[in-house]
């Protein structure tokens, strides 16, 4: 029998040529994923397209944070850093399981361009611009730091501070995915893997020329309103459609690493880097993302080069005291991006990098019907899909249920009975030794009242609780789920962004490891093998530069 993921995606690719829609949006990262969630809760009839996987471009690349921005303070950014504030403390608010409040354990060098002091006033700055929300500020003395954290070198410190921002527990890829899954849930027609081409108008409005990557049909897309979501993509996609706007985006990279995990405690270490910029050291589960490097660049396509390698290993070695420095044979994963940073259109060439701000910009041509939504951070993602919503609605597009929920945890109600029948069944005791926190936990941050469900799949058969991928955390009942609801087309849009275990197993081990044609068996049935083979395939073209 096929498995009902692909089930799923083919008819919706069906449907859209079927139907015509209030508003198609084009780009399945955060900024489509929460337009689209937004205008199906309230009642628009919604289409989303991504010519990937969701959120397999920037919204799977970057620091995880959810963070109002305390850089931007050096440059006067207080507007910015307020909004970015508010909007970190309303997801904080919104998704207690899984954006959470994390210290930033911050790292003074003697000599640095701001004084100790300066720098722990601009922390509570930062706090009382974020209402206060967060844990306070604290001064730290080198003592402390040689105290709480020993793996911080204090040689050349003079002490540093401690402030609070948030984190993205599970991953930014996953998030992004959750707002696809509530788009659809709101009747929403999403496909992956379908690639926008061109557009033009008629008197009932858009025709999106489109292509199923899958099969390599072509499609077309009837819809009243375009949104251009396609991030680093978004200046070609306007052009291809005739669209011309007032802005548009210059790209910067971004590398982060993953190594073993460095520290025992939960906080990000913050350093600034040799160019002066913040640098973190995150934990990603039972690894540690490090980075991030800072590069234009022309094209969104990028790779990490020896260089960028280089930068981050050499900057973590020269401020951890470590066994021994780490190296390339170090790195388990890497992650890499560019940020799509919004300028005027008018601007010219020259570009004020370090002047640049990290604001998005929805710019609506009306006569059009056409959003293009530039910039932006995955901190700002509510803020954008309202907006997105309140501009669609002024286009004239009916939305019934302006006030309808569309984002959030499940209500505690919900919350309540779950952990009320996982500890009757006693979930958490077949919590795996290896494992980093509690099942019950982690099946609620990752499917809120999907994991109700589960537990029921678990009462039945516990075979359902087993981890399936040895090192991976991830039960027989969690790919069953992966398998019918979370649209997962190829191996990657499962081991990268529906979970991260590519980015925290080794790719060695993910290649050896038994459970890996089961898991493969249960998202793709009697293609399982070749997915497999295409998986490997394509991460040896990768790691070969191709
Ligand atoms: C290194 C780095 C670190 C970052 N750290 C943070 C952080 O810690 N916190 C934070 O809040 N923000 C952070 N950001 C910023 C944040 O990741 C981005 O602002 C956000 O992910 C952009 O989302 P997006 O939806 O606009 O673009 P994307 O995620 O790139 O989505 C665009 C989508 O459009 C699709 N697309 C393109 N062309 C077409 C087409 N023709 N047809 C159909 N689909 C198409 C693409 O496949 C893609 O999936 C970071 C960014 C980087 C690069």
């Amino acid at each position: 029998m096929e498995p009902a993921g692909p089930a799923l995606r083919r008819t919706n690719v069906e449907r859209l040529a079927a139907t015509r829609f209030d508003v198609l949006v084009l780009g399945g990262g955060i900024n489509g994923a929460v337009s689209a969630a937004a205008l199906a809760a309230r009642g628009a009839r919604v289409a989303l397209v991504d010519r990937g996987d969701f959120a397999g471009v920037t919204s799977q690349a970057s620091s995880n944070l959810a963070w109002g921005g305390i850089k931007y303070l050096e440059g006067l950014e207080l507007r910015l850093v307020h909004g970015l504030c508010r909007a970190r403390n309303r997801l904080l608010r919104a998704y207690p399981a899984s954006v959470q409040e994390i210290r930033f354990y911050t790292s003074h060098e003697r000599g640095f361009r701001h004084g100790r002091w300066k720098l722990l006033a601009g922390a509570w700055l930062y706090w009382l611009i974020g209402h206060g929300f967060t844990r306070r500020p604290r001064l730290l003395s080198v003592a402390d730091i040689s105290r709480e954290e020993p793996i911080i070198d204090t040689a050349h410190l003079d002490g540093g501070f401690e402030y609070s921002d948030a984190y993205f527990h599970d991953n930014d890829a996953r998030f992004t995915w959750g707002f696809v899954r509530s788009a659809l849930d709101h009747g929403c027609i999403a496909a992956n893997y379908v690639e926008a081409l061109g557009a033009s108008r008629d008197d009932e409005g858009w025709l999106t020329r489109a292509r199923d990557a899958v099969t390599g049909s072509p499609l077309a897309i009837r819809s009243r309103v375009v949104v251009n979501a396609c991030g680093p993509y978004a200046d070609e996609v306007n052009a291809a459609a005739g669209v011309r706007t007032a802005h548009r985006h210059v790209l910067s990279k971004g590398v982060h690493l993953l190594v073993d995990r460095l520290t025992p405690h939960r906080r990000v270490l913050t350093f600034f880097a040799d160019d002066g910029r913040l640098f973190f050291v995150i934990p990603m589960g039972a690894r540690t993302c490090i980075g991030t490097t800072d590069t234009p660049v022309d094209r969104p396509e990028v790779r990490v080069t020896a260089e960028d390698r280089r930068f981050v290993l050499e900057n973590i070695n020269k401020r951890l005291r470590l066994p021994r420095p780490l190296s390339d044979a170090d790195v388990i994963a890497e992650r890499y991006g560019v940020r799509p940073l919004v300028v005027d259109a008018a601007g010219g060439a020259a570009v004020d990098w370090v002047q640049l701000s990290r604001r998005h910009v929805i710019e609506v041509d009306a006569g059009l019907r056409h959003l293009t939504i530039f910039g932006g951070k995955l901190t700002d993602c509510l803020n954008v899909g309202e907006e997105v919503s309140r501009e669609v609605g002024r286009l004239g597009v009916a939305l019934p249920y302006e006030d309808a929920p569309w984002y959030g945890e499940p209500h505690a109600s919900v919350r309540e009975d779950y952990f009320h029948q996982a500890r009757l069944m006693g979930l958490d005791a077949m919590t795996a030794p290896s494992a980093s926190e509690r099942l019950s936990t982690r099946l609620w941050r990752r499917y809120g009242a999907g994991a109700v469900p589960m537990l029921d799949a678990i009462r039945s058969d516990p075979r359902m609780a087993e981890v399936i991928i040895e090192t991976s955390e991830y039960l027989r009942c969690e790919l069953d789920e992966a398998a019918r609801r979370e649209m997962v087309v190829k191996l990657e849009d499962f081991l990268r962004r529906r979970s991260k275990i590519e980015q925290v197993v080794w790719h060695e081990d993910l290649r050896r490891a038994e459970g890996l044609r089961e898991a493969a068996r249960i998202l793709f049935g009697d293609e399982a093998d070749a997915k497999i083979a295409e998986y490997f395939g394509e991460q040896g073209a990768r790691a070969a530069g191709a």
